[in-house]
């Protein structure tokens, strides 16, 4: 990474923001408006821990806008979470469910923590203290919570018995990304990796690559990462490279994807098992058709861009590609699915979810994947058009589409 490039993600988001809203028209006013969330909580939790002392975390809610509905984002547990992080993902959950057409605008939460180093009554402990500490501020009409970075359905669980026990009703539509049995969406748990299938499909197709003949890169192998090495796996593609936080491993006639499945654990890391071919940076740059980003921000910069091999690059992480690299990767002829488009999938099924625990109706997972489908090649078209007739590169033609609902509302409720 240059000392000139700025890898703060919340700086970056509002530049690209900037640029959207100037080349759709709108004033100064609007990006005074929208280029911070309207409302940040920050809470202090203390949790009694196993040896019997009390240690303080640190969480945060964002709602960045609420013109179009109720925000909507998920709640990650990690030790870099910081305040301008979770701002700036709640700004790409109001684009994410703009680009797909949700009634929601962006919100995002995290607590500073390791849930690596902590027990399942601990953690147990802190999703209720987190939803205790924000319960005010949060409901299946304000603002929807949902699985984010090493969280998973059984913390949606603990989150949601708080939430019902606080406010003495039962309230599915409060959270989304539960388990089955409480209400859960069929689907949900692969949507993220789904939706980025789909994109993958959209963007082979854009450049006459049979997926049979694709050779794909994958970085990160938790929730997103693996269900698609999955499913690049079955689908006949040959999944020559993947990684976890500790290192990578890469074999150029294909790696055997069911047998690392099995052997990785709840946290998604399996190269420790092995002897690691590769690091993290140099898988980045092997030959491959498809590059998939799907662990944390900042992984593709100035400084290596220009050594990435692969034609399709899409991003199933939240930003993991800064500025200056998608101009050196746009330069070159690389086509990119941003972020705020190709992992969309999560929300998608997670607004299906909704839709299900308010109606109190349930739909068969053919549906669900179905309705994710149509919804997901929609908003890849959509952004494409903008990026060809605009003559943008993908993330500003994602940004453009993904402002506007929120814009629009924001007019019509004449808030600018
Ligand atoms: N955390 C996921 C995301 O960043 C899903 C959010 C949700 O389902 O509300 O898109």
């Amino acid at each position: 990474m240059s000392p000139t490039e700025n890898t703060n993600v919340l700086q970056s988001t509002q530049a690209v923001i900037q640029e959207a809203l100037t080349k759709l028209g709108y004033g100064p006013e609007m990006y005074e408006l929208l280029k911070e969330p309207l409302r940040l909580l920050t809470v202090r939790i203390p949790i009694r821990m196993d040896d019997g002392k009390v240690k303080i975390f640190t969480g945060y809610r964002a709602q960045h806008n609420d013109a179009v509905g109720p925000t909507k984002g998920g709640v990650r547990f990690h030790p870099d979470v910081n305040e301008d992080e979770v701002k700036a993902l709640s700004i790409w959950m109001s684009l994410k469910c703009g680009i797909v057409n949700l009634p929601y605008g962006g919100g995002k939460g995290g607590i500073v923590c390791d849930p690596r180093d902590m027990s399942f009554r601990e953690l147990e402990r802190l999703s209720r203290g987190y939803v205790r500490a924000i319960s005010q501020m949060v409901g299946p009409s304000k603002d929807i919570p949902a699985p984010d970075v090493m969280t998973n359905s059984q913390i949606m669980a603990w989150m949601f018995d708080e939430y019902s026990r606080i406010r003495e009703f039962d309230a599915p539509g409060f959270i989304t990304g539960k388990p089955i049995v409480l209400g859960g969406s069929q689907g949900r748990e692969t949507a993220t990796a789904k939706g980025v299938t789909i994109m993958i499909d959209q963007a082979l197709g854009k450049k006459g690559i049979h997926v049979k003949d694709a050779k794909v890169v994958i970085q990160g192998f938790g929730n997103a990462g693996s269900y698609l090495a999955k499913f690049m796996h079955e689908a006949g593609a040959i999944v020559i490279g993947i990684s976890d936080v500790y290192g990578a491993l890469y074999d150029p006639a294909g790696l055997d994807i069911p047998d690392l499945l099995d052997r990785r654990d709840s946290f998604g890391t399996v190269t420790k098992l092995f002897k690691s071919t590769l690091s993290n940076k140099e898988l980045l740059e092997q030959e491959c058709d498809i590059l998939v980003p799907a662990a944390i921000e900042n992984q593709i910069t100035q400084e290596n861009a220009g050594r990435i091999k692969a034609g399709i690059i899409v991003e199933a992480a939240n930003g993991p590609t800064t500025l200056e690299a998608t101009k050196i990767l746009t330069d070159r002829g690389i086509l990119l699915v941003p972020d705020v488009l190709a992992s969309a999938g999560g929300v998608v099924v997670s607004y299906f979810e909704w839709v299900q625990n308010n109606q109190g109706y349930y739909w068969t997972e053919d549906e669900v994947h179905t309705k994710l489908k149509e919804v997901m090649e929609k908003a890849f078209e959509t952004v494409y058009n903008v990026h060809q007739s605009r003559k943008v590169d993908m993330r500003l033609a994602a940004y453009m589409v993904g402002v506007r609902n929120t814009a629009e509302a924001a007019r019509f409720r004449g808030w600018v």
